[in-house]
């Protein structure tokens, strides 16, 4: 397993310089989630910016055995952010476009790292919102609620973000691009 001088060459093909955080004050903003009770610094934090630069890390993580946590806004309150000491931090931020606002069938095409409220705002025109609304939705992003299923009190009403959800594209651990569900 790579050690932390290693990462930067590891990863310099992949990524621009700065995308890659190796240094101790550079990496403590990402010691820990919303769960502040426990703190680590992973190898690096690195901040991918295209699906092809994601599926690259996630192959060369594998070849090198380098344990992977992903991470959006770091507001869980559940520790599924935290940094493992031994591995890298891949934080998808960067990812924050809102691809399409279709009012007519009342979907919204966004990236990964996009705001819940971030996507209101752009509905908002339409006289549409987005329903699943933990008290986070100011900083906290859409794949991340699709991992914790978050939601708010409107869910009473509209239902947990896995009710709100028609389709996905991810990546698996292997590197594959995968998409379930379907746009309608
Ligand atoms: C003040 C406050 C209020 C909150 N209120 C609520 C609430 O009302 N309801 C509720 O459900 N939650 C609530 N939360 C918890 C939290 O905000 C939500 O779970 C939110 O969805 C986390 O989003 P995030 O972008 O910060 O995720 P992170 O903390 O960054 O990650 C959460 C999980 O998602 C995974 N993940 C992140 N991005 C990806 C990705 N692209 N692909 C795959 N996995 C990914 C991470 O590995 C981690 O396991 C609250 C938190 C705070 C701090």
């Amino acid at each position: 397993m790579p050690n932390r001088n290693e990462i930067p060459a590891l990863f310099s093909g992949l990524l621009p310089k700065n995308n890659i955080l190796t240094s101790a004050e550079m990496l403590r903003p990402y010691e820990c989630d919303g769960y502040t009770a426990y703190k680590s610094l992973p190898l690096a934090v690195l901040l991918p910016e295209t699906t092809q630069q994601v599926i690259e890390i996630v192959k060369a993580c594998q070849r090198e055995s380098l344990p992977i946590v992903t991470q959006g806004a770091g507001t869980g309150l559940s520790g599924g952010a935290h940094p493992i000491s031994n591995g890298i931090l891949l934080n998808l931020s960067k990812f924050n476009h809102i691809l399409e606002i279709n009012s007519e069938l009342q979907y919204a095409h966004v990236e990964s790292g996009v705001r819940n409220l971030a996507t209101s705002e752009a509905a908002s025109e339409f006289g549409l919102y987005y329903a699943p609304d933990p008290s986070s939705q100011i900083a906290c992003t859409i794949a991340s609620n699709i991992a914790e299923n978050s939601g708010g009190v409107y869910c009473l009403k509209y239902g947990l973000t896995l009710h709100n959800l028609l389709e996905i594209t991810f990546v698996t651990i292997d590197g594959d691009l995968i998409t379930i569900g379907s746009e309608c």
